[in-house]
């Protein structure tokens, strides 16, 4: 996968801080050859916290024309998804994107686990889209995951990007960090 990283922060050490950061932990993954943006902001979007919940920290999401059906992403993140090609289209120059809020990338310890999640999401998208669609479908049904005493930590999908992302913050910041986050 071919990885086009965006760190909004205007200052010059905190960028080059998450963008190391972001670069090893890209490293662990053997991702698949098609184009990913990882967006790394410098605030939180309250558009997308509004509509996923307060207590989100980033997020993968494929990227196309649905990818602004349910969310309403700010302007300097949109024109980066797409780029206007007519009228009335625009061409999508990735296959998805991972976005972490800004308060998260603030936080060392916490970007390198949400990131370390969201990109194993993104390899679930690309090399098991049928399991991945169908997880997608089951997290949407959120009465029906709380009428069969299930919660979101139960979802095939998150559980192994749960532990993909554990392992890795271990292996950069020790195990007690870790249990801290
Ligand atoms: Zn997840």
């Amino acid at each position: 996968m071919s990885v086009n990283t965006i760190v909004r922060i205007s200052d010059p050490a905190r960028n080059g801080q998450q963008r190391t950061l972001s670069e090893r932990v890209i490293s662990f993954f053997t991702l698949p050859q098609v184009p990913l943006l990882v967006f790394l902001d410098d605030t939180v979007s309250m558009e997308i916290r509004d509509a996923i919940g307060p207590e989100n920290r980033g997020l993968f999401i494929p990227t196309n024309e649905r990818t602004f059906r349910d969310l309403q992403w700010p302007s300097y993140v949109a024109q980066e998804i797409r780029r206007v090609s007519g009228a009335y289209s625009f061409d999508f120059p990735f296959s998805g994107m991972v976005y972490v809020h800004g308060d998260v990338c603030d936080d060392q310890p916490a970007l390198a686990m949400t990131l370390a999640h969201e990109l194993r999401h993104s390899v679930q998208y690309i090399t098991t889209q049928t399991t991945w669609a169908w997880n997608t479908v089951l997290m949407q049904c959120g009465d029906l995951i709380c009428s069969e005493g299930l919660s979101w930590c139960d979802i095939p999908i998150e559980v192994e990007a749960r532990l993909v992302a554990k392992r890795i913050h271990q292996d950069i910041f020790g195990v007690d960090e870790t249990e801290r986050i």
